[in-house]
């Protein structure tokens, strides 16, 4: 099967309805994205930015245990973190 090569840059429309700008794909993203048989963006290059954006600043809970009282408890840092970790209430009790 030959390989697809796209030579011309295709022009779409952002499908964000805040947006709707028009974009373009130049041809060597297009050749990749058809190669990979993925679908092309249906966003411009700033949407998908903001969209990357918006799901790095989501904040991920890890469970682990309260380096003092052991109790589990929910933190942004994970169990193999380096960090000691207090839950609320030892937290409070410790700068008390
Ligand atoms: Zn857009
Ligand atoms: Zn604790």
């Amino acid at each position: 099967m030959a390989t697809a090569i796209v030579t011309e840059p295709i022009k779409l429309t952002c499908g964000e309805p805040s947006c709707g700008k028009p974009f373009i794909v130049i041809a060597a993203e297009a050749t990749f994205y058809e190669q990979k048989k993925l679908p092309l963006p249906d966003h411009c290059p700033a949407c998908r930015h903001r969209q990357r954006m918006a799901l790095r600043s989501e904040r991920q809970l890890y469970k682990r245990t309260c380096d003092k009282c052991k109790g589990s408890m929910l933190s942004v840092y994970p169990s193999d973190a380096p960090y000691v970790v207090y839950c609320h209430k030892c937290f409070w009790e410790n700068i008390g």
